[in-house]
Order: structure tokens, then C-alpha cells, then sequence
């Protein structure tokens, strides 16, 4: 019984915490003291039994939800096949259907290839790579809050000092970051394309510049929707110049802002679009997808990596792409996300501290303030409370002020509204004393 009762111990969320604090640097990140037991759709169970609602997916990964049951019969039949080969050693054909699909999917009419890595931030670094390659040019611009990946180049493209480039550098070279129009935040589209300008005129030749890459929706950066009007003058400015377009679709794509991919709210077609986390369902693969005369400039063995396009992660994306269109998951990813600001904005009507709710699809954020200053306490604080009630959340800005609800596009209406119930509770509990304050 005793020996019973210290194995349960031994398995305890306090203890695995203290493990890890051992074994694992403090660089790793910790949103939440817990360790999981397992998951299924749009729940998660840790090693103590307690459930919580998962607002996260992964950070944006499982919009099929956890263990979609045609996600896992696909990996399974892969896996009694075989698992790995490594695509540039003995090809598989579910690489190449993938590449076809993805192909025929993204954005722009023209002729696209697709080839695969296997995290977001080399999908990143391989887009780059393709753009210097093809326009024998070096410089790449990115933006202000832009997250491409903790690599060497998508660290230098990413647009936040701490804690991504601090103490890290050099950073690779020639790149250069412009303002991200964002209307709450007091940077119109023509700010951000004078700041374009002003790059060309104090700090880059345009004609040295290869790539502007850019997030149709901020992600890390605090789920900001680009325009329209935004993306249509950058791709106007890159047409001008002769400069790719990198479309950053790494959170945005796969159904999360209720399309296939971001960049087709706004009419405009990127010559290469990077795409990773929702892809493979849980499993890791990233794609770059774009411009065949653009992929094709680089020679045999220029690109590629041991396990990128796993045969695993491969099937597991096919299945992924089939389950999107059966069940309707872009449909889905926009009532969801009308579903998810509806409450919000009634809420926002007692709360002076929401001072912005955004989003588009299912992707929605809301930003924290206190008297106009970000308030990161607040949706820390509304995080915790959340999981202390069973609700796992996560937070991003540039101030860390915002709370971001990444549902898998398969959870219930009911998982929905308990998830809402909760995070409104906490917001209710932590911003009561404001609202007693004279007006
Ligand atoms: N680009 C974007 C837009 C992202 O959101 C992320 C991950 N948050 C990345 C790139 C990097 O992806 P990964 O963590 O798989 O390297």
C-alpha cells in the first residue's frame, strides 16, 4: 500500500515539475505545471486524473483536435509499413500526394511545388534560402512583433528583442525589420509602408532585397491581423522591385482564420508560402510551398534534411487535409471565432481593462491594458485562474498583454462555452476593483 501510494507520489505534476527543473534548462518555457496523461479532441488529462479544456492545441497544432481517429489509423498503417527512409535516400508517395495537394491548395494559378522540412522555423530558413538562390540577392525584410522561429535566420527575422535575440547574437545578416500596421496600436498601413520606404532609402537597396516575409496574422506577436490594403501595397512594392513574398503561414494556415490559408482573405497570392503546425496534425512536418521556377532555381542536394517529409508525418498530413474538407474545419474555424468575440465583446462592455479583441477565424486574441498601458499581469493572471478551473491558455504580444485562444476547430460548442465561462470568470474576478472605481 505504501509502495502504492509512493509511486502515485513519484508521479505527482509537483514532482515530474521538480524532475524537470533538474533535468531540463530554464530556457525550455513552462506555460503550465503539468504533466499529461493523454488527450482526446479538444481535452487534455494529466498524470493526476484532472481534465482540463485545451485552448492552446498545441500551440496552434491540433485543429483536427488530439487523436484524430483517421489522423491516427493513417499514422498507424504508415508505421506497420515502414517508418523511415529518408526521402533523398528511397522515396514514398505519399511525399509527392503532399506535395501535389499543397500545391493545388495555396494560394496564386500559376505552376507551384512544394517540398518539406520539419519544423517552422526551417521551413523558414528554407524559404529564405530558395529566395536568395533564385534573385542572387542577400537582404531580407521582415516585421516589427514578427515571430519566424528561434533558428539562426528566423531569430534574426523575428521582430522581439527579449527573449528571442537577446544575448544571442551576431544575428545573420541583412535583415532588416519595417513596422507592422496594426490600428489599435497606433500604426496605420501608411506608417508601415513609409517605414518600408524609409529602409530603402536609409538602410537597404530595394534590388538587394531577395524576400519580404511576412505574417498574414501576427501570431506571437499578438494576434494582429494584417489588411487588405497592407498586403496589397507590400505586394506591390515587392512587384515594383523585383522582391519575393514570403507568406508566414506557420500559425495562420491550415483553417485557423477560417480559410485554408490567411493570404486568401485579402486577395493577394505570395510567391512562396510556409506552412507547418496544423499541417501534420500533431505530427511535426513544416512545407515550403511556392513558385515552381522560384523552388526549382536550386540544384540536387541544395535542399533537404534527414528526417524532413517523414513518411509518418507525411500520411498524417493527408489524413489532416481530408478531415479539413469532410468536416467543414475553415466553416467551422469562422463560427468559431464569431462564437468566441461575441462573448467577448459583451463582456468588454463591463470590463474597461479589454481593450482590444481581434481575430480572425477561430484565431482570437484579447489585449489586456490598464489606463492604456499594457497590462501582462492581467492575462497572466487570467491564465492561472483559468488553469487552476481546468482551462489551458497562453498569452502573446509584444508585451505579453494578450490572451490567445487557439481551440482545435473540432471541439464542441459546449467545450466552447464552459472554456468562455472560465476565462470570463477570471476576468470578472481579477478587474472587480477597477470597475468599483468612479467612472
Ligand atoms: N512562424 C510562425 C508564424 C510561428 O507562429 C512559428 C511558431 N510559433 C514559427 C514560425 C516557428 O515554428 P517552429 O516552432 O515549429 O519552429
Amino acid at each position: 500500500m505504501q509502495g502504492l501510494e509512493m509511486d502515485e507520489q513519484s508521479n505527482s505534476n509537483a514532482n515530474l515539475m521538480h524532475r524537470r527543473a533538474n533535468a531540463i534548462p530554464r530556457g525550455i518555457g513552462n506555460a503550465h505545471p503539468v504533466f499529461v496523461e493523454r488527450a482526446e479532441n479538444g481535452e487534455i488529462w494529466d498524470v493526476e486524473g484532472k481534465r482540463y479544456i485545451d485552448f492552446c492545441a498545441g500551440i496552434a497544432v491540433v485543429n483536427t483536435g488530439h487523436r484524430h481517429p483517421k489522423v491516427e489509423e493513417a499514422i498507424a498503417k504508415q508505421n506497420a509499413r515502414f517508418s523511415h527512409t529518408c526521402f533523398q535516400v528511397a522515396a514514398y508517395e505519399s511525399y509527392v500526394e503532399l506535395a501535389e495537394r499543397l500545391s493545388e491548395l495555396a494560394p496564386g494559378d500559376f505552376d507551384k511545388k512544394a517540398f518539406f522540412m520539419t519544423t517552422g522555423a526551417e521551413a523558414v530558413e528554407n524559404a529564405v534560402k530558395v529566395a536568395r538562390h533564385f534573385t542572387g540577392r542577400s537582404a531580407v525584410i521582415s516585421f516589427d512583433g514578427a515571430f519566424h522561429g528561434r533558428t539562426l535566420m528566423a531569430m534574426a527575422l523575428t521582430g522581439k528583442v527579449t527573449p528571442y535575440k537577446a544575448g544571442f547574437g551576431p544575428m545573420a545578416a541583412e535583415v532588416y525589420q519595417a513596422p507592422f500596421p496594426s490600428e489599435f496600436h497606433g500604426i496605420s498601413v501608411e506608417d508601415a509602408v513609409h517605414g518600408l520606404n524609409r529602409l530603402f532609402k536609409y538602410s537597404v537597396d530595394p534590388e538587394r532585397v531577395a524576400a519580404i516575409i511576412v505574417e498574414p496574422v501576427q501570431g506571437e506577436g499578438g494576434y494582429i491581423p494584417g489588411s487588405a490594403e497592407f498586403l496589397r501595397a507590400l505586394r506591390g512594392i515587392c512587384d515594383q522591385y523585383g522582391i519575393l513574398m514570403i507568406a508566414d503561414e506557420i500559425q495562420t494556415g491550415v483553417g485557423r482564420t477560417g480559410k485554408m490559408f490567411a493570404m486568401e482573405h485579402f486577395g493577394v497570392v505570395p510567391d512562396i508560402t510556409t506552412m507547418a503546425k496544423g499541417l501534420g496534425g500533431g505530427m511535426p512536418i513544416s512545407a515550403v510551398v511556392g513558385r515552381a521556377d522560384v523552388l526549382d532555381s536550386i540544384p540536387p542536394g541544395g535542399l533537404g534534411s534527414t528526417y524532413a517529409g517523414h513518411p509518418m508525418a507525411c500520411a498524417a498530413a493527408l489524413a489532416v487535409l481530408e478531415v479539413m474538407r469532410e468536416e467543414q474545419l475553415c466553416e467551422r474555424s469562422a463560427a468559431i471565432g464569431v462564437r468566441l468575440r461575441n462573448r467577448f465583446h459583451t463582456l468588454q462592455k463591463n470590463v474597461r481593462e479589454i481593450a482590444d479583441i481581434r481575430g480572425l477565424g477561430a484565431m482570437t486574441g484579447i489585449e489586456f491594458t490598464r489606463d492604456g498601458v499594457p497590462a501582462p499581469d492581467l492575462a497572466n493572471g487570467v491564465k492561472t485562474l483559468a488553469f487552476e478551473k481546468g482551462l489551458l491558455l497562453l498569452t502573446c504580444g509584444s508585451y505579453g498583454n494578450v490572451l490567445r485562444l487557439m481551440l482545435p476547430l473540432t471541439i464542441t460548442d459546449e467545450l466552447i462555452d464552459e472554456g468562455i465561462d472560465i476565462i470570463e470568470q477570471a476576468i470578472l474576478t481579477l478587474t472587480t476593483a477597477s470597475q468599483l472605481e468612479p467612472a
